[in-house]
């Protein structure tokens, strides 16, 4: 089967291999090959490989190519066992399914169980994410309390788990706290932008997919978070990653702590979408004479950047000069809406 791979010199292959495992990128129903002194190693994403430092990690010579390659017949997966492709996200040791179906939740769910992933709970989208926090509901479909919410007792709830992202390690807990691992691409994208020395405040932290990496490339950083279960996690991800001493956690209202850090930031991120712009005020407070905001936004495809860069504009000129230096599509959201990423420069 033709499969997209990363070639690499032989020499090269275990350092370029363990940068892929740590992204979560290799395709692991295929066999990696050597083949006339190169690599070979499936991937499941060419362009998040591309995103990926590679060429630095394994010393050049990288390339991404199509190749024929066999499957590996010691791997079961949950298609093997179904019959057709089911649609699910992976998340650490759970895998998270968008089924409104329940019976249908429970086959695929017992198909994940019994193939070869790695996994110790399934867990069904039971609402959207909601209110200021942007947490769901989740229902156990397999593994910890079946058919619970996923508090298990004395046990550590079916719904927190330990999930690997370019390198760091999150752990967190779904039941308590917003993740989507499908912006890892997207905050990869950012971090690549962080240097060392530079102050980076993350207005809406989470559990510090951002905030984890800028500060393990050096930056000095700033957390906030409404949600104080976030906020704990994101403590405890500092320490997991061993950049405590670069991270200061809050957990507060942003638009209460803003006043505090007035000029601080040469770097903010603003990830709430739908709401952002309420906090720009607070993000003019915040930035530096000269700051970098990444601003996401859900928007109509028609006119998917504009809303954001006049709310930013009237918040921030004149007593900045605001040029927008990237407008990126990350992801379509629902029909005919897409969310956005502005990266916009404020020079005081
Ligand atoms: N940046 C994280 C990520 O990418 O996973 C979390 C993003 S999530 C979409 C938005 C976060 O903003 C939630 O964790 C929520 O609790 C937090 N939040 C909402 N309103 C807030 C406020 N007024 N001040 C600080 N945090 C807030």
């Amino acid at each position: 089967m033709d499969v997209p791979c990363v070639r690499v010199p032989r020499e090269r292959g275990e350092t370029a291999r363990r940068a892929l495992a740590d992204a979560d990128l290799i395709a692991d129903e295929f066999e990696i090959t050597v083949d006339d002194g190169a690599l070979y190693i499936p991937v499941t994403d060419p362009d998040a490989v591309s995103a990926l430092d590679l060429e630095e990690a394994a010393d050049g010579d990288v390339e991404i190519v199509t190749r024929e390659v066999d499957e590996r017949e010691t791997q079961t997966t949950p298609a093997d066992l179904l019959g057709f492709d089911p649609s699910y996200e992976r998340l650490g040791d759970v895998v998270l399914l968008d089924e409104d179906d329940g019976e249908r939740a429970l086959e695929i769910a017992e198909a994940v169980v019994d193939s070869d992933l790695p996994v110790e709970t399934v867990l069904n989208k039971a609402s959207k994410v909601k209110g200021e926090t942007r947490i769901r509901d989740w229902e156990v479909v397999a593994g910890g309390d079946e058919g619970g919410d996923g508090s298990g007792g004395d046990q550590p709830p079916a719904t927190e788990t330990v999930h690997r992202e370019y390198g760091c390690e999150f752990c967190l807990d779904l039941a308590e706290v917003y993740f989507s691992p499908r912006l890892a691409t997207e905050r990869h994208r950012v971090a690549r932008q962080v240097e060392a020395g530079e102050r980076a405040f993350d207005m809406f932290a989470g559990v510090g997919p951002f905030v984890i990496p800028f500060a393990r490339r050096g930056a000095e950083c700033v957390g906030v978070d409404v949600n104080e279960r976030a906020i704990e996690y994101l403590r405890e991800n500092a320490r997991r990653n061993g950049v405590e001493g670069r991270v200061t956690a809050i957990a507060a209202d942003v638009r209460e702590v803003a006043p505090k850090y007035e000029g601080w930031a040469d770097r903010i991120v603003m990830n709430l979408p739908h709401s952002a712009d309420e906090f720009l005020e607070s993000a003019a407070t915040l930035a530096g004479d000269d700051c970098v905001v990444h601003y996401y936004d859900i928007q109509h495809e028609d006119d998917p950047f504009g809303p954001g860069e006049r709310a930013i504009r009237a918040a921030a000129e004149p007593e900045y000069d605001v040029t927008v230096e990237t407008r990126r599509r990350v992801r379509s959201y629902a029909p005919h809406e897409l969310n956005v990423c502005l990266d916009v420069r404020l020079e005081r």
